[in-house]
């Protein structure tokens, strides 16, 4: 694959997101980058080859796609990978045994397992807190603190951090910010803009957006941190194959398009949470009942199609009959995709969390966790509302 096709450098981001990374294939003119499915390319002579050498290392559907995310980040450089999770993995890598995290408390369970369970073992040091507070943030630093890792806003909580005030922080002790901005997707919100030094996604969630693929992205300009990642996908290889680059390309082309939507939708339908009966709080940055509102406003141009609400008394009881009663909403893990979620978190992807600290977040036993897909809003509204009668 040649060089970037000549995008101007205040091409927009709908126009990024179908064109970057995506030059007309060089030997066949295809518009759409091909899926390259093959682990070795021959060489033409000792020492020549075309620059691809073996899949771990070079594939030409994995570099678009690469290349795409990096270009919706704002990043000079891109990395995929299997999972977000060996995305998370190769990240905490570049640390080493000594080093101290300091990371929030309410990350998604996942990256609290391989930071807790993982990578604790191997002799990094991790401090989790609620990062909402610039303030305690700085005052979790150490000497050896070498990177803080946020996600914002939280699931299912929906709590915010303010990136470009963490970021001022950190870079006073030269401190490095990761930013995992699944939720909100390069769409509505850029750490990297905000002062962030790496950005990290599962790819399976918005960026991906059919629930069809797993896959993992970091993106950075810090041309350190880039060799160091660039060196551990190669050496760990937790890299993606190339049909699931392929899906993800097809995938980021329509980002712009699905995440209005999925803000549309979502901001309808927590507006009209807040003012049910059934209905004791609602999670939404969208939401001026919000308490960091003003920040999710400042930070970010959309507020995304995640929210959280708790029905009726916060119970168990109540949780599981709304719940259980939904139809359209499918009751299911994961996020991102077209069409509208429902999660249980208490008992699904939060199990592990114990109760007294779930409940000192305000996160309830019947809090229900919704990812509002792109349907037809009035056809949400309907199966929301039919399933708030049992309250
Ligand atoms: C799903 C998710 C991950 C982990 O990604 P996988 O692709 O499932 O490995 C990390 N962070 C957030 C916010 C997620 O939603």
């Amino acid at each position: 694959m040649g060089g970037e096709k000549s995008l101007g450098p205040k091409a927009g981001f709908s126009t990024r997101a179908i064109h970057a990374g995506q030059e007309p294939d060089p030997s066949t003119g295809a518009v759409v980058v091909p899926i390259y499915q093959t682990s070795t390319y021959a060489q033409e002579a000792l020492g020549r080859n075309k620059g691809f050498e073996y899949a771990r290392t070079h594939n030409p559907t994995r570099f678009a796609l690469e290349r795409n995310i990096a270009a919706l980040e704002g990043g000079r450089h891109g990395f995929c990978f299997a999972s977000g999770l060996a995305a998370t993995n190769t990240l905490l890598e570049t640390l080493s045994a000594g080093d101290h995290v300091v990371a929030g408390h309410n990350l998604y369970g996942g990256t609290f397992r391989i930071m807790d369970r993982v990578f604790r073992r191997l002799g990094l040091e991790f401090t989790f807190i609620a990062t909402d507070d610039v303030d305690r943030v700085a005052a979790a630093f150490r000497p050896n603190t070498r990177m803080l890792f946020v996600e914002t806003p939280t699931n299912p909580m929906m709590q915010l951090t303010d990136i470009a005030a963490v970021s001022r922080v950190a870079h006073e002790r030269t401190i490095r910010v990761a930013v995992d901005n699944t939720f909100m997707t390069p769409f509505f919100q850029r750490p990297l803009e905000l002062g962030a030094d790496v950005v990290l996604h599962s790819v399976t969630k918005y960026l991906n957006g059919h629930s069809d693929m797993l896959g993992g992205a970091l993106v950075t300009s810090d041309e350190a941190l880039a060799d160091s990642l660039r060196f551990l996908q190669n050496a760990a290889g937790g890299v993606p194959g190339p049909m699931d680059c392929w899906l993800a390309l097809r995938g980021t082309k329509t980002l712009a398009v699905r995440m209005q939507r999925h803000d549309q939708n979502a901001g309808a339908l927590a507006q009209h949470l807040e003012g049910k009966p059934g209905v004791s709080r609602v999670f939404y940055p969208g939401l001026a009942s919000h308490p960091q509102h003003a920040l999710a406003r400042r930070q970010a141009s959309g507020f995304g199609g995640m929210m959280s609400f708790i029905p009726g008394d916060g119970s168990l009881e109540a949780g599981r009959r709304v719940f259980d009663r939904l139809r359209l909403f499918s009751r299911a893990e994961s996020l991102g995709g077209v069409e509208s979620l429902a999660c249980h978190p208490a008992t699904m992807t939060h199990a592990s969390v114990p109760r007294e600290t779930r409940l000192s977040m305000g996160f309830a036993d019947g809090l229900i966790r919704l990812s509002v897909g792109i349907e037809d809003v009035d056809d949400l509204r309907a199966d929301l509302d039919q399933a708030l009668e049992t309250i």
